[in-house]
């Protein structure tokens, strides 16, 4: 992979994990309406098995929503090809620091980046 094509993708990759957590922040942030509701209900019966019943339905709803962005998210790595052919390792998050100064994987250390792409290799520092 060309390093501008690398860096293409993780932009594509970045805008895609920024709505992911856009909408994992609304996901959480639902929480107000069963607050509201258990808040109201105990105030008026006391902890019943309804309320108990509204907060565990919305905890596992709302963290199937949040497996499933991830997973998207993941998918959406794979379909962009960040990930090291090799070890299959993600090329996006901490590791990119590394590939982007060598051009190799921070896992197996395959070269992922064209060497003489990466213009700061040190296949190209002298
Ligand atoms: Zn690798």
């Amino acid at each position: 992979m060309k390093t501008m094509d690398y860096q293409f993708h993780l932009r594509a990759y970045e805008r895609a994990s920024l709505l992911s957590l856009l909408c994992g922040i609304v996901v959480v942030s639902t929480v107000f309406f069963p607050h509201m509701f258990v808040t109201l209900r105990v105030d008026r019966i006391g902890v019943d098995a309804v309320s108990i019943a509204v907060i565990l339905g919305w905890a596992l709803t709302s963290g199937m929503i949040i497996s499933w962005i991830a997973l998207r998210l993941q998918r959406r790595s794979r379909e962009l090809g960040l990930y090291c052919l090799l070890c299959q390792a993600s090329l996006v998050g901490f590791p990119q620091r590394r590939l982007r100064v060598t051009g190799r994987c921070s896992h197996c250390g395959a070269q992922v980046l064209e060497p003489n792409a990466c213009p700061f290799s040190a296949a190209n520092a002298g």
